[in-house]
């Protein structure tokens, strides 16, 4: 397919401008996917602001749903996963493993070694090349697939098919704020059956954490957010406890009593230190602390040491999932409705209002996600 897409290009210190630049070809192993909705993910608002390192100029965007249109050339059958086909809806995840690296080949794809050397640090597909250029020809780096644009190119290993029961555009929001939840809830804290659960942060992130949590088995969840009409989002959406963090001030405390001497699980989805201090504070013995929020490069948080050792309390850190396995997994129970999209996304904005539409994330004024819609 040749011609010209609009695609939202970001250079540091200027809003983000709709530009007009032609639509990337796939190479082998990838996919051209005409983009119906990416989501407004508070990690693209971390490039925007200079706390996450990334090239510039660049084209963001990296949770998107969408329609196969094109197939690289020279990809062979067995790149293709199960139900990915010509003209198909998909989901993409802003985890896209190279498939072979080592880690990839142990079942890591969140610990893909090509897709943090070439995506994340340079803004480049696995070849070394970005897919995207200006009108003038000069490169756009790619943050994941690049999905704020009408096309994306995008890795078929970072596909999977969205079936006809779940909204087009909604859905967008599977491909990271639903993978990363799953990741946190299922791979780094193993939620159980009458697990307790506390999480702090329920914006898009959070929310879908507590959705995910409750439908593992966790008996009591506790939101925590510095909103009530987020607080009572999570409520609707599966919390039992909610704590506002400016009203209450130090949240630990509370938590602590409500759940009878601290939680067995303590999600962070903000990014700060006093959060992160916060998560663990709630921990019962032998709790988990999940870190999932992104803090800015250099950002540390104080532990005390001893009540992590006496309690055989633990931390970990937990980065999207593994998408060849989880993505699909993360599909299916949106379908059987744990994870609810329509629910999750309460403001969809249209392309030309894309710097609107992170401005009002940066002001806190989006509850749950809002999406881009790209017509
Ligand atoms: P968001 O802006 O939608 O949500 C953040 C929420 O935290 C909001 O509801 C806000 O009111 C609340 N909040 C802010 N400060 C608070 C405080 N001090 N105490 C309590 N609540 C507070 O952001 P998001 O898109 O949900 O992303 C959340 C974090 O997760 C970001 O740091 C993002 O970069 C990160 N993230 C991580 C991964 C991963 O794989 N680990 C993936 C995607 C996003």
């Amino acid at each position: 397919m040749s011609g010209t897409m609009r695609a939202a290009v970001w250079e540091p210190g200027s809003p983000l401008r709709v530009e007009s630049i032609p639509i990337p070809v796939p190479h082998a192993g990838e996919a051209l996917v005409q983009v119906s909705a990416c989501g407004v993910c508070h990690t693209d608002l971390h490039v925007m602001k200079g706390e996450v390192a990334f090239p510039a100029p660049a084209v963001l965007g990296h949770e998107i749903s969408g329609r196969v249109v094109e197939i690289g050339l020279g990809t062979t059958p067995e790149q293709v996963p199960a139900g990915i086909e010509l003209g198909e809806r998909v989901v993409g995840a802003f985890i896209m493993p190279c498939g072979t690296c080592r880690r990839c080949l142990a079942g890591r794809d969140d610990l893909c070694e090509p897709f943090f050397e070439q995506n994340r640090r340079r803004g480049v597909l696995f070849d070394g090349s970005s897919r995207l250029a200006r009108a003038d020809g000069s490169p756009l780096a790619m943050y994941s697939m690049a999905g704020l644009a009408e096309y994306c190119v995008i890795p078929l290993t970072a596909l999977a098919p969205l079936p006809h029961d779940l909204p087009e555009f909604e859905s967008a929001v599977l491909g990271c704020a639903g993978l990363t939840s799953f990741g946190a809830v299922h791979r780094a804290a193993g939620v159980r059956e009458g697990d307790t659960v506390a999480v702090i942060g329920v914006g898009g992130i959070g929310l879908s954490i507590v959705q995910l949590a409750r439908a593992a088995g966790a008996g009591m969840v506790v939101a925590v957010d510095l909103d009530d009409s987020k607080l009572q989002t999570a409520l609707d959406l599966g919390a039992t406890h909610a704590v506002n963090s400016l009203t209450a001030g130090d949240p630990v405390p509370v938590v602590r009593e409500s759940s009878g001497g601290g939680v067995d699980v303590a999600f962070e989805a903000i990014g700060t230190p006093t959060t992160l201090q916060q998560a663990v504070g709630m921990l019962a013995e032998g709790g988990r602390a999940v870190a999932v929020g992104i803090a800015a490069g250099d950002a540390a948080a104080s532990i005390p040491i001893t009540p992590l050792v006496r309690r055989a309390q633990s931390i970990v850190g937990s980065f999207g999932a593994r998408t060849r396995s989880d993505l699909p997994e993360v599909v299916r129970l949106a379908r059987e409705g744990s994870l609810s999209v329509t629910d999750t996304v309460t403001r969809s904005y249209d392309l030309d209002h894309v710097a609107t539409a992170f401005d009002d994330l940066a002001a806190r004024a989006i509850n749950g996600r809002a999406i881009v819609r790209m017509r």
